[in-house]
Protein backbone atom coordinates (compact mmCIF):
# COMPACT_ATOMS: atom_id res chain seq x y z
CA UNK A 1 0.00 0.00 0.00
CA UNK A 2 1.04 3.64 -0.26
CA UNK A 3 3.17 3.94 2.70
CA UNK A 4 6.65 5.50 1.74
CA UNK A 5 7.66 1.64 1.33
CA UNK A 6 10.27 0.70 -1.35
CA UNK A 7 12.76 3.09 0.22
CA UNK A 8 16.43 2.25 -1.43
CA UNK A 9 17.78 6.07 -0.98
CA UNK A 10 19.68 5.12 2.55
CA UNK A 11 21.94 2.37 0.00
CA UNK A 12 25.42 3.49 -0.18
CA UNK A 13 25.44 4.82 -3.66
CA UNK A 14 29.40 3.16 -4.05
CA UNK A 15 28.10 -0.17 -3.62
CA UNK A 16 25.64 0.51 -6.18
CA UNK A 17 27.25 -2.03 -8.73
CA UNK A 18 26.49 -1.37 -12.29
CA UNK A 19 24.09 -4.90 -12.45
CA UNK A 20 22.21 -3.43 -9.18
CA UNK A 21 21.91 -0.17 -11.43
CA UNK A 22 20.19 -2.11 -13.87
CA UNK A 23 17.96 -4.07 -11.55
CA UNK A 24 16.92 -0.65 -9.98
CA UNK A 25 16.23 0.55 -13.89
CA UNK A 26 14.31 -2.30 -13.99
CA UNK A 27 12.44 -1.79 -11.16
CA UNK A 28 11.96 2.12 -12.04
CA UNK A 29 10.59 1.10 -15.80
CA UNK A 30 7.88 -1.73 -14.69
CA UNK A 31 6.60 1.14 -11.29
CA UNK A 32 6.48 4.28 -13.53
CA UNK A 33 4.12 1.65 -16.39
CA UNK A 34 2.06 0.63 -13.89
CA UNK A 35 1.59 3.64 -13.13
CA UNK A 36 0.41 4.73 -16.17
CA UNK A 37 -1.21 1.35 -16.86
CA UNK A 38 -3.56 1.85 -13.35
CA UNK A 39 -4.49 5.68 -13.92
CA UNK A 40 -5.31 4.96 -17.50
CA UNK A 41 -7.02 1.88 -16.81
CA UNK A 42 -9.14 3.46 -13.91
CA UNK A 43 -10.10 6.21 -15.92
CA UNK A 44 -11.43 3.81 -18.46
CA UNK A 45 -13.12 1.01 -16.32
CA UNK A 46 -14.21 4.39 -14.01
CA UNK A 47 -12.58 2.82 -10.97
CA UNK A 48 -11.16 5.05 -8.16
CA UNK A 49 -9.26 1.61 -6.47
CA UNK A 50 -6.99 1.64 -9.23
CA UNK A 51 -6.11 4.73 -9.24
CA UNK A 52 -5.20 4.72 -5.79
CA UNK A 53 -3.64 1.60 -6.31
CA UNK A 54 -0.98 3.81 -8.88
CA UNK A 55 0.21 6.54 -6.13
CA UNK A 56 2.15 3.55 -4.67
CA UNK A 57 3.98 2.73 -8.18
CA UNK A 58 4.63 6.77 -8.84
CA UNK A 59 6.11 6.83 -5.24
CA UNK A 60 8.32 3.89 -5.88
CA UNK A 61 9.28 4.67 -9.15
CA UNK A 62 10.24 8.07 -7.69
CA UNK A 63 12.25 6.45 -5.21
CA UNK A 64 13.96 3.74 -7.80
CA UNK A 65 14.97 7.16 -9.87
CA UNK A 66 16.17 8.89 -6.84
CA UNK A 67 18.69 6.29 -5.90
CA UNK A 68 20.15 6.32 -8.67
CA UNK A 69 20.33 9.61 -9.35
CA UNK A 70 21.98 9.38 -5.90
CA UNK A 71 25.48 8.82 -7.34
CA UNK A 72 25.53 12.59 -8.19
CA UNK A 73 23.14 13.84 -6.23
CA UNK A 74 24.06 16.09 -3.02
CA UNK A 75 22.22 16.04 0.25
CA UNK A 76 20.25 18.77 -0.65
CA UNK A 77 19.27 17.69 -3.84
CA UNK A 78 18.12 14.31 -2.67
CA UNK A 79 15.72 16.15 0.64
CA UNK A 80 15.00 18.56 -2.44
CA UNK A 81 13.73 15.22 -4.68
CA UNK A 82 12.08 13.69 -1.42
CA UNK A 83 10.14 16.97 -1.31
CA UNK A 84 9.02 17.50 -5.06
CA UNK A 85 8.22 13.18 -4.58
CA UNK A 86 6.08 13.01 -1.15
CA UNK A 87 4.07 16.95 -2.97
CA UNK A 88 3.33 15.20 -6.00
CA UNK A 89 2.15 11.80 -4.08
CA UNK A 90 0.33 14.15 -1.88
CA UNK A 91 -1.75 15.92 -4.71
CA UNK A 92 -1.95 12.82 -6.54
CA UNK A 93 -4.16 11.27 -3.27
CA UNK A 94 -5.94 14.48 -2.84
CA UNK A 95 -7.01 14.11 -6.67
CA UNK A 96 -8.60 10.46 -5.84
CA UNK A 97 -10.39 11.46 -3.09
CA UNK A 98 -11.70 14.07 -5.04
CA UNK A 99 -12.24 11.69 -7.68
CA UNK A 100 -14.19 9.19 -4.90
CA UNK A 101 -16.01 11.69 -4.08
CA UNK A 102 -17.07 12.70 -7.67
CA UNK A 103 -18.19 9.16 -7.69
CA UNK A 104 -19.69 8.83 -5.19
CA UNK A 105 -22.23 11.53 -6.31
CA UNK A 106 -22.84 10.60 -9.87
CA UNK A 107 -20.80 7.82 -10.97
CA UNK A 108 -21.62 4.36 -12.32
CA UNK A 109 -20.66 1.00 -11.69
CA UNK A 110 -16.78 0.10 -12.57
CA UNK A 111 -15.82 -2.50 -14.62
CA UNK A 112 -15.18 -5.65 -12.39
CA UNK A 113 -13.63 -7.53 -15.06
CA UNK A 114 -10.97 -4.76 -15.95
CA UNK A 115 -10.50 -3.58 -12.50
CA UNK A 116 -9.60 -7.59 -11.16
CA UNK A 117 -7.05 -8.03 -14.20
CA UNK A 118 -5.46 -4.81 -13.77
CA UNK A 119 -4.70 -5.41 -9.95
CA UNK A 120 -3.91 -9.13 -10.97
CA UNK A 121 -0.94 -7.63 -13.82
CA UNK A 122 -0.30 -4.93 -10.82
CA UNK A 123 0.36 -8.18 -8.37
CA UNK A 124 2.66 -9.62 -10.55
CA UNK A 125 4.14 -6.55 -10.99
CA UNK A 126 5.65 -5.89 -7.76
CA UNK A 127 6.11 -9.60 -7.01
CA UNK A 128 8.41 -9.65 -9.85
CA UNK A 129 10.45 -6.53 -8.92
CA UNK A 130 10.62 -8.20 -5.31
CA UNK A 131 12.16 -11.26 -6.39
CA UNK A 132 14.46 -9.79 -8.53
CA UNK A 133 15.99 -6.98 -6.03
CA UNK A 134 16.14 -10.27 -3.65
CA UNK A 135 18.00 -11.95 -5.81
CA UNK A 136 20.51 -9.42 -6.82
CA UNK A 137 20.76 -7.65 -3.79
CA UNK A 138 23.45 -5.72 -2.82
CA UNK A 139 26.10 -5.27 -0.02
CA UNK A 140 23.91 -3.48 2.65
CA UNK A 141 20.18 -3.50 0.30
CA UNK A 142 17.90 -3.24 3.31
CA UNK A 143 15.77 -6.54 3.02
CA UNK A 144 13.62 -5.92 5.38
CA UNK A 145 12.62 -3.33 4.03
CA UNK A 146 12.21 -4.79 0.68
CA UNK A 147 10.14 -7.53 2.42
CA UNK A 148 7.74 -4.96 3.92
CA UNK A 149 7.33 -2.71 0.90
CA UNK A 150 6.78 -6.04 -1.54
CA UNK A 151 4.06 -7.17 1.34
CA UNK A 152 2.27 -3.48 1.51
CA UNK A 153 2.48 -3.44 -2.17
CA UNK A 154 0.38 -7.02 -2.95
CA UNK A 155 -1.87 -6.03 0.23
CA UNK A 156 -2.50 -2.92 -2.34
CA UNK A 157 -2.94 -5.06 -5.10
CA UNK A 158 -4.68 -7.57 -3.58
CA UNK A 159 -7.45 -5.20 -1.94
CA UNK A 160 -8.42 -4.01 -5.68
CA UNK A 161 -8.85 -7.63 -6.50
CA UNK A 162 -11.19 -7.95 -3.51
CA UNK A 163 -13.07 -4.43 -4.62
CA UNK A 164 -13.63 -6.27 -8.00
CA UNK A 165 -15.31 -9.24 -6.55
CA UNK A 166 -17.49 -6.81 -4.47
CA UNK A 167 -18.48 -4.63 -7.56
CA UNK A 168 -19.26 -7.93 -9.59
CA UNK A 169 -21.08 -9.80 -6.77
CA UNK A 170 -22.92 -6.73 -5.51
CA UNK A 171 -23.61 -4.81 -8.50
CA UNK A 172 -22.56 -1.78 -6.59
CA UNK A 173 -19.77 0.95 -7.06
CA UNK A 174 -19.58 0.48 -3.09
CA UNK A 175 -16.47 -1.62 -2.73
CA UNK A 176 -14.28 0.26 -4.72
CA UNK A 177 -14.99 3.45 -3.51
CA UNK A 178 -14.15 2.25 -0.02
CA UNK A 179 -10.58 0.46 -0.87
CA UNK A 180 -9.73 3.92 -3.04
CA UNK A 181 -10.85 6.21 0.74
CA UNK A 182 -8.67 3.55 2.66
CA UNK A 183 -5.70 3.55 0.12
CA UNK A 184 -5.79 7.19 -1.11
CA UNK A 185 -5.75 8.40 2.72
CA UNK A 186 -2.75 6.22 3.03
CA UNK A 187 -0.93 7.37 0.31
CA UNK A 188 -1.96 11.15 1.70
CA UNK A 189 -0.46 10.40 5.51
CA UNK A 190 2.38 9.05 3.72
CA UNK A 191 3.07 11.91 1.87
CA UNK A 192 3.27 14.01 4.44
CA UNK A 193 5.25 12.36 6.23
CA UNK A 194 7.83 12.05 3.61
CA UNK A 195 7.60 15.96 2.99
CA UNK A 196 8.13 16.26 6.95
CA UNK A 197 11.33 14.14 6.69
CA UNK A 198 12.54 15.97 4.03
CA UNK A 199 11.97 19.62 4.89
CA UNK A 200 13.79 18.54 8.38
CA UNK A 201 16.50 16.86 6.56
CA UNK A 202 16.64 20.70 4.37
CA UNK A 203 16.61 23.01 7.48
CA UNK A 204 19.72 21.09 9.33
CA UNK A 205 21.75 20.75 5.99
ZN1 LIG B 1 5.52 0.43 -2.74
Amino acid sequence: MAKDCCNHECSNPKLLTPKYQKILWIALVINATMFMVEILSGINAQSVSLMADAIDFFGDAMNYGISLAVLSMSLAWRARAALFKGLTMGIFGLLVLASTLWSIMHGGIPEAYTMGLIGLIALLANLSVAMMLYAYRDGDANMQSVWLCSRNDAIGNIAVMIAALGVWGSNSAWPDLVVAVIMASLGVSAAMQVIKKARSELHHL
